[in-house]
Order: structure tokens, then C-alpha cells, then sequence
């Protein structure tokens, strides 16, 4: 006896109205698309508003299973289902006694038999089976006791087509499916908090683009390879990702030529804001996304914060606003990605920093500031997106 479905949970207090089709198939598209690198045919099925994945193959690789489904966004829960043949009552009986020898061999918590008649033409309606299968495991397991309140072990016995038996049930992500709620480009840098601002928009059902900026020769193909790497890992949640790299160094070089000094980031970031922006409508994109939270560094006060995104006409999200870095790392090493992130590579934007940055900008001298880069600014931004490199990431697992 083995399992060879799972149940999907979502979470339904969301989707309510009209709209519930259009998460269920986003969840659904979702889930084929984790699963088509797991050994083993699996199939997902959308039934009478419960999502279904079963395996179809001899075999299929379990743990890869529960591993890809804990990382898809929108489930809240999955059951590993045992499916029976309805060959009658006493058939049953007997099935439910294995299925508890086999998960719960010494069977000496509490439960609770809780039956369910999707398929009306069954004899015996939900509540005698409960009670009689319950009788049926009392008698086969004397340690046990029913408690219908506060039960050890649920036992659900789901009478469809053939009979589905579950008790187990492994905790998802939660959030939305991908994909549900727009599109949004992630400023992606190879630092700790930008690739978990990506996992937490796209957990809110927004599928990502990432913008890289590099400054060859001053950051290594490393680095390079450090940023692709990160968006590899955060697309195993939020699926493939198009990663835009651009050569910035021009662009830093002429503004550390041109602007005071404690004032670099903030132009930088400005100018990173703007290709990103251009990318990103280009794209149909509906917002940005960054990895920044207040007061974390002088770029980050909310001064510099609304400096930047003075330039910007799309919004500005920024999930990670209120969190303390305490807790972005610990997200980070849970999704995965801090281990990368940690790696001692340089970023473009420590290249150039300031010893004394601005803390406190005013729109007005950043204004005049650059006026000073009138010259050649929009030729060098167009030179940087001309050549610009793009990165499908993560498609190899569609
Ligand atoms: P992170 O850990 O995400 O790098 P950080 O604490 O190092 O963040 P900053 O370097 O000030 O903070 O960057 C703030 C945000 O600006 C980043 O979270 C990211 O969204 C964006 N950013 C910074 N540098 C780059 C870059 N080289 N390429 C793309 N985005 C960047
Ligand atoms: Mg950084």
C-alpha cells in the first residue's frame, strides 16, 4: 500500500466570487509545470473545486514529489492520498485497517473517521461510515479511542469514482500561483535581500523579470555568475525568470566623474531605476521591485528612498521595507539563496561608494547635480541597453 496521489489544499477564504477558476488554473499550471521535473507521470487534475495530483507510472520519485509541491506558491497543504478500488464495504474495512498498520504502526493516538460521499450512488451515507469504520478500528487496534474534538489522527475517506484515503497532510507555502496577479521587474543584485524580495512578491501570485547591473572590468564574470545563479534559485519558486544584464560601468564612470561624491549611490540608483523602468514597460510589467528596507543603509533613509523613486513612473515595491535584516537572512536561508549570497564577490555599487554617503538627500541639489551629467548621459543609457544581455533562467525545468 503506497501513495499514489496528493490532495492540494488552497487556502479558499481568498477566492471567493467570480474569480476562483482563474487561481485555480494559475495553481494548476503551476503545479504541471514544478512537476515536469520529477520522475514518474504525474498528473493534475481539477475536480469539483479540489486539485488532484496522481501518478500514473509504476513508479514515481515521492520525496522529489513533496519537495517540488512544498515549493509552489499557493498551496497551503498536501495530503499523500492511498486510492482504493470501491470493491464493497467489507473490502474497504479491511483496506483501512492496512493503510493504519502501514502509517501508523503502533496506532495508539486518538481519531477520528471523517468520511465524505462525492460520489451520492455509495450505499452507506458519510456518517455510518465513520461509525462503522471507526468500529471497524477499534476492533482491529485496542490502544486507540475516537475523539471527535481534538483527534490525533484524522482519517479521511473520500468516496469518489474509487475511494480516496488520507490522514497526512505536509505544509505548503501559502500565497498566491504565479502568475495570478501581473508581472514585476526585480531589481537583482548579488547581495542577501533583493533575490528574497523576489521570492516575496512572487509568493503574492506576481511572476518576476530580474535586471542585473555589472561594471566589467571592475566586478568579475564570478559576480555575473553569482546573480544567475541566485535568479536559478528563486525561479525553483517562482518559475522561469528573463534575466537582463547590463554593462553599467560607463555609466558609473561618468558619474563619479561628474557628481559629488556622497552623492554617487543615489544617481546610481537613479540610473538603475530608469533602465529598469525601460525594460520593465517594455515587458508589460507593473511594477518594480527592490530589496530595500528603511534606514538599512544610507541609500535606503527616506530621503535617498524618495530620491529614487522620483525618476521612476511605474511603482516602486519594496516587500522587505520593514523587516530587519535579521529576518531577511533568515528567509533567505530557508528559500535557499543565502549561501550564494554570502560568497565575497564585488558589486558595482561598493566599487564606486563613498566614504560619507548622503543620508539625507534633497531633491534639489540631486536635481542640480544632474544637470551636470547632461552631456552624455542619455547617449551612455541608450549604449547601456543596446547591449544588454539577456539570461532565460530557469526554463530547463519546463
Ligand atoms: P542586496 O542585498 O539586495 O544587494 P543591499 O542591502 O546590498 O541589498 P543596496 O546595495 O543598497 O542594498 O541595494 C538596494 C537595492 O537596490 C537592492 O536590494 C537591489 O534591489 C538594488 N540593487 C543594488 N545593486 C544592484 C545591482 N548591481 N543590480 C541590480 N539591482 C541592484
Ligand atoms: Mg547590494
Amino acid at each position: 500500500m503506497g501513495y499514489r496521489a496528493f490532495l492540494i489544499k488552497y487556502a479558499e477564504i481568498a477566492l471567493k466570487g467570480k474569480n476562483r477558476y482563474l487561481f485555480e488554473n494559475a495553481l494548476v499550471d503551476q503545479i504541471r509545470r514544478a512537476l515536469k521535473s520529477v520522475e514518474g507521470d504525474l498528473r493534475v487534475r481539477k475536480e469539483q473545486g479540489r486539485i488532484y495530483v496522481e501518478c500514473h507510472s509504476e513508479t514515481y520519485d515521492y520525496e522529489e514529489c513533496i519537495q517540488v509541491l512544498t515549493r509552489v506558491f499557493g498551496i497551503v497543504g498536501i495530503c499523500p492520498v492511498v486510492i482504493l478500488e470501491d470493491q464493497g464495504f467489507e473490502k474497504l474495512a479491511g483496506d483501512v485497517v492496512r493503510y493504519m498498520e502501514t502509517f501508523y504502526p503502533d496506532c495508539s493516538q486518538t481519531f477520528k473517521v471523517n468520511a465524505r460521499r462525492a460520489r451520492k450512488s455509495y450505499p452507506l451515507q458519510s456518517m455510518e461510515i465513520n461509525a462503522r469504520l471507526g468500529g471497524v478500528i477499534l476492533d482491529a487496534f485496542p490502544k486507540t479511542k475516537v475523539d471527535v474534538h481534538h483527534p490525533g489522527l484524522m482519517l479521511n475517506v473520500e468516496v469518489r469514482e474509487k475511494i480516496y484515503v488520507y490522514s497526512q497532510e505536509i505544509r505548503g507555502l501559502g500565497g498566491m500561483p504565479t502568475g495570478c496577479n501581473g508581472k514585476a521587474m526585480l531589481l537583482l543584485s548579488g547581495g542577501i535581500d533583493s533575490p528574497v524580495a523576489g521570492y516575496m512578491i512572487s509568493r503574492r501570485g506576481v511572476s518576476i523579470e530580474a535586471v542585473y547591473f555589472h561594471a566589467p572590468p571592475y566586478t568579475s564574470e564570478r559576480a555575473k555568475q553569482k546573480v544567475v545563479d541566485l535568479a536559478e534559485q528563486v525561479s525553483r519558486y517562482c518559475g522561469p525568470v528573463r534575466l537582463y544584464i547590463v554593462n553599467f560601468t560607463d555609466i558609473q564612470l561618468y558619474i563619479y566623474d561628474q557628481c559629488p561624491h556622497d552623492e554617487l549611490t543615489i544617481h546610481m540608483r537613479r540610473y538603475m531605476m530608469r533602465i529598469a523602468e525601460h525594460f520593465a514597460v517594455e515587458d508589460k510589467c507593473q511594477g518594480l521591485v527592490t530589496g530595500e528596507s528603511i534606514g538599512q543603509v544610507a541609500s535606503q533613509t527616506m530621503q535617498s528612498l524618495a530620491a529614487t523613486d522620483q525618476v521612476c513612473t511605474l511603482p516602486v515595491y519594496r516587500p522587505l521595507i520593514a523587516f530587519d535584516k535579521q529576518d531577511i537572512i533568515e528567509i533567505a536561508q530557508k528559500i535557499g539563496t543565502y549561501e550564494t549570497s554570502v560568497l565575497p564577490f564585488e558589486d558595482c555599487c561598493t566599487i564606486f561608494v563613498a566614504k560619507h554617503p548622503v543620508t539625507k538627500p534633497s531633491l534639489k541639489s540631486i536635481e542640480r547635480s544632474q544637470e551636470r551629467l547632461k552631456e552624455k548621459i542619455q547617449g551612455l543609457v541608450e549604449q547601456a541597453i543596446e547591449t544588454t544581455e539577456i539570461i532565460e533562467v530557469g526554463v530547463q525545468s519546463i
